[in-house]
């Protein structure tokens, strides 16, 4: 979760603090260095969750201006002050104090120090962890009983391990409602590993666009094995469904996350075709998964328009499918959760769960697939694939 955030900051972070003085890591930007005509010292101070300066006192003050995340300023003998973005602190000359960022969240502000008077700050002993814990219970409202199943718990914490919400704590009847109902009530429903079922979600919240729950998905996906090369073809199988105007977003946003994991990009090539053979490849692909369908398809096709059919061969089968990364069998059933998902699809949809069946997707696989998407697409979408499904399936 800490990934993504940190991308608001104004200055650059610096150099990592003495340990000496701090607890934790944090990062010191100096933007106005102290000179001898003796005014202020100005810096930018950067505390990462956990983080927090020692004990200590400045001569003649220091003004404190917090630009983002959550943190607490402490004066000694007083009850810890809670600080957010564009509070403002007022310390006074040789009042021991201390200043750090909450528990669960990065902090930043601005320090302003008068350096007129006596030498320098005065350092003292770390703030033990009872007193920082204090301040975080002082300032925390009850905690609020969320009901969750032991089912719900672990099928979450297997996605999302470490993770708390903060709707937890801002909307918690939401949350024991839809966690209990995806995370037990919908998992324990179908033939779907975890793996698929992470794909498949993933999958559809790019045809959704919805780009905050493709990142959480993002990392559930990579704390349940799939690889990056994976994510990436996901990405790149959405591009003829749901078109790159509402892809571009996404790819953007996976490289972030991939760099902010040290991985290397461009990812080793998957392409299998070329231009010269990209349209026989696809038409070959395609004949695998629909049969006879793409002969007569293209016997009923009006000459003004056969283009389009030969871009669904060269471009869709024979670019996107062919590519290696992941198999067709795959291939076809994200493809039946983007087009769920995507709503107004209904002659694709029966269209792609007749080549799911025919590659070996039964029913109950896209039974599956629709019930598991349920939550992320509701139940328009999920009903209307349903509907598809009856149709084909009873043909
Ligand atoms: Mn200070």
């Amino acid at each position: 979760m800490d990934i993504l955030e940190n991308q608001n900051e104004i200055f650059p972070k610096g150099e990592k603090a003495s340990a000496e003085y701090f607890t934790g890591t944090a990062w010191v930007n100096i933007l106005v260095p102290k000179d001898e005509t003796g005014s202020y010292a100005v810096g930018n101070v950067l505390f990462e969750p956990g983080c927090r300066n020692n004990w200590h006192t400045h001569p003649a003050g220091q003004i404190l201006i917090v630009t983002g995340g959550k943190g607490f300023y402490q004066e000694r003998g007083k009850p810890a002050r809670l600080l957010v973005k564009g509070d403002v602190v007022v310390i006074p000359s040789n009042i021991e104090h201390w200043h750090g960022a909450a528990k669960h969240s990065s902090f930043t502000h601005i320090v302003i120090t008068n350096n007129t008077k006596n030498g320098a700050v005065k350092w003292l002993e770390p703030v033990t962890d009872e007193e920082y814990l204090e301040c975080h219970a002082a300032n925390n409202p009850k905690p609020v009983k969320i009901n969750l199943t032991e089912a719900a718990v672990r099928n979450h914490a297997e996605l999302f391990p470490d993770h708390v919400s903060t709707l937890t704590e801002t909307d918690p009847e939401l949350i024991e409602i839809f966690d209990n109902f995806a995370y037990d009530e919908v998992i324990s429903c179908g033939n779907l590993d975890t793996k698929t079922r992470v794909m498949m979600i993933l999958a559809s919240t790019i045809a959704s666009k919805a780009l905050e729950e493709y990142k959480m998905f993002v990392n559930a996906a990579l704390n349940v094995g799939i690889t990056h090369m994976e994510v990436k073809e996901i990405l790149y199988q959405s591009v003829p469904y749901v078109g790159i105007a509402k892809v571009v977003d996404f790819i953007y946003t996976t490289n972030e996350i991939f760099t902010d994991r040290g991985i290397k990009l461009p990812l080793d090539g998957q392409s299998t075709t070329k231009r010269e053979t990209r349209f026989e490849k696809g038409l070959e692909l395609q004949k695998d998964i629909f049969g006879e369908t793409i002969d007569n398809m293209h016997k009923e096709t009006p000459k003004d328009q056969m283009h389009i059919q030969k871009y669904l061969s060269a471009n869709c089968f024979g670019d996107y499918y062919t590519r290696k990364g992941l198999d067709i069998k795959t291939r076809e059933l994200l493809t039946f959760s983007m087009l769920t998902a995507l709503g107004g699809t209904e002659s694709q949809i029966r269209a792609h769960i007749q080549g799911n069946i025919n590659l070996g997707n039964d029913k109950e696989t896209l039974l599956s697939v629709i019930t598991q998407l349920l939550p992320y697409v509701g139940y328009p979408r999920a009903l209307n694939a349903i509907k598809c499904l009856n149709e084909v399936t009873t043909k």
